[in-house]
């Protein structure tokens, strides 16, 4: 695994960001809304936590919840450890 890969994920602010073209702004608690990429989506069903460092997200859908890491697994498709080698790789 990489060096201290926990500190070098990208936050999860950028992170959601980048992959949620419709992300909405978060709310008070730190939650905020996009369109589900897991199902097909018109409510905007997913919550992710852009505030802390965990990136949880869960979706009002079937598809689930986790971490960040988690999240970027079911986004690429990729074991655990590449996504994590494929996190700390990109630009914060
Ligand atoms: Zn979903």
């Amino acid at each position: 695994m990489p060096t201290n890969w926990r500190a070098r994920l990208p936050s999860p602010s950028v992170y959601y960001a980048r992959e949620l073209a419709d992300l909405a702004p978060p709310s008070i608690t730190g939650w905020a809304r996009a369109t589900c990429p897991f199902h097909n989506d018109r409510n905007q069903s997913l919550l992710v936590q852009v505030t802390g460092d965990r990136g949880s997200w869960r979706c009002d859908g079937s598809c689930g919840g986790g971490d960040l890491v988690g999240f970027h697994q079911r986004r690429t498709g990729l074991p655990f450890k590449a996504a994590v080698r494929d996190l700390v790789r990109r630009p914060a």
